[in-house]
């Protein structure tokens, strides 16, 4: 990572005209104070900015006349890239901005920042790390969960399915593994299992693992705990993948104590299913807070495909108010990497620009753009397209107004989330659907 290099990409766009003036500054060390008021937190949205440069530092400052000139004239929009992340996506990402400015389609794929890497493992294999006493992540390169120990009480925060290894017996998952490194020959007389959600990605293991320790330890105890709605999606499945948890956490929510300060505070706060849990460990002397919420949040990565499949757009956006509540050091997101608070902050961030840049994507987008777009051989008895309602619908209409969206999200958000360059058509695509029937 890179926090000595930014960019700030600057654009005028009058109506009426088919392509935006740009201008990219590429600033070192630190914005110039004229322009330190364009922080992610206050560009939120497509607002219009006036643009008010006091006393701007820039070694390009001769310029900045004329592009006043260019600003007001042209009714301005601002856009900047604050927090680049990395220089070489900084430059991807301005470049990729060009290309779609000129109606081009294609950009090449992002470079990965180095921050963003997955190291990714065998099948099978897993990595063990301990984030405080007694608590320990369990990471396969594609999904995190926590493996907490306190004498003889183990518990696990989701059980994600995972392959056999070649145990004598098929119920002994990777996960199954990691628990026993945790374990270390402890003999467990209980054994707590919560579900963040009721998918099963990330609860699938469950069946597996609970017929392994039954096996293993018989006189452990075991409890599983998670929503009403997780049960529901359990009972609904074919294959059972997943056991009913046998302790609902409602409305009020519940806390698992382990003992010597090891609490795991369990809140329904939705954001990617109707009742998905924050689980909260709380700070106990000086060993951190961790807060675990899933499928919302990908730290150092843009969500994956639709909006990470939320079912809810409103929801999803909302729910990073929600877990900002909570003070947390650590931020287990069920995927990839660990995060912190910053990676929530900008999730957030991102969220609201997407839902704003599908509002004005619906609201510039204009019949003259559907017909360039080939809206009439909808409507031409001679056109193979005629009276093709999909044909105008989706590789008309919809497919415009996504372009529309995803050339404003390139612009402010392609040089910091990486990965938003393969699926923030995807993104945009959810968020217009939200903004036109729930919005
Ligand atoms: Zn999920």
């Amino acid at each position: 990572m890179t926090d000595d290099v930014g960019c700030i990409i600057i654009w005028a766009t009058a109506k009426h005209m088919k392509v935006p003036y740009r201008l990219v500054v590429v600033y070192k060390k630190t914005l110039p104070s004229g322009l330190s008021d364009f922080s992610p937190a206050h560009t939120v949205g497509q607002e219009r900015h006036k643009l008010s440069i006091s006393t701007p530092k820039m070694a390009v400052s001769p310029v900045l006349p004329a592009l006043l000139l260019i600003l007001v004239f042209f009714d301005a929009q601002v856009h900047t890239h604050a927090q680049c992340v990395d220089a070489e996506l900084a430059r991807a990402a301005r470049a990729c901005s060009r290309r779609l400015s000129l109606g081009q389609r294609q950009c090449r794929l992002f470079p990965t920042p180095e921050r963003s890497i997955i190291r990714s493992l065998r099948p099978g294999d897993f990595r063990l790390s301990q984030l405080r006493k007694g608590v320990f992540l369990y990471d396969n390169s594609f999904y995190t969960s926590l493996i907490l120990k306190m004498d003889r009480r183990l518990a696990l925060l989701d059980i994600p399915e995972s392959i056999s290894l070649d145990g004598p017996d098929g119920n002994r998952t990777s996960f199954a593994s990691a628990a026993e490194q945790v374990l270390n020959g402890t003999i467990p007389k209980r054994i707590d299992i919560v579900y963040s959600h009721g998918h099963f990605d990330h609860i699938g293991g469950t069946t597996r693992f609970v017929a392994y320790m039954e096996e293993r330890y018989p006189s452990a105890s075991i409890f599983i705990w998670g929503t009403s709605t997780a049960r529901v999606l359990i009972e609904n499945s074919v294959t059972k993948r997943a056991i009913f948890p046998n302790v609902i956490v409602g409305r009020r929510g519940r806390t698992l104590s382990l003992g010597e300060g090891l609490d795991v505070r369990m809140q329904i706060v939705g954001g990617h299913t109707a009742s998905d849990l924050a689980l909260y460990i709380p700070r106990f002397r000086d060993e951190p807070s961790i807060l675990m919420h899933v499928d919302v949040v990908f730290p150092n990565w843009a969500p994956p495909f639709n909006l990470a499949v939320t079912e809810d757009v409103g929801g999803y956006v909302r729910v990073h108010e929600e877990l900002l509540k909570f003070d947390f050091d650590i931020f287990i997101s069920g995927h990839w990497s660990v995060g912190d608070r910053k990676s929530v902050e900008m999730n957030h961030g991102y969220s609201k620009d997407l839902v704003q840049a599908a509002i004005t994507a619906l609201d510039e987008v204009t019949i003259e753009d559907f017909n360039e777009a080939g809206f009439g051989r909808f409507i031409d008895p001679t056109a193979r397209e005629f009276g093709n309602v999909l044909y105008a619908f989706v590789s008309v209409s919809r497919r415009v107004q996504i372009e529309a969206c995803y050339r404003i999200i390139i612009d402010k958000w392609g040089c910091r989330l990486p990965g938003l360059d393969l699926v923030g058509r995807g993104h945009c695509f959810t968020a217009l659907t939200y903004v036109e029937i729930e919005y």
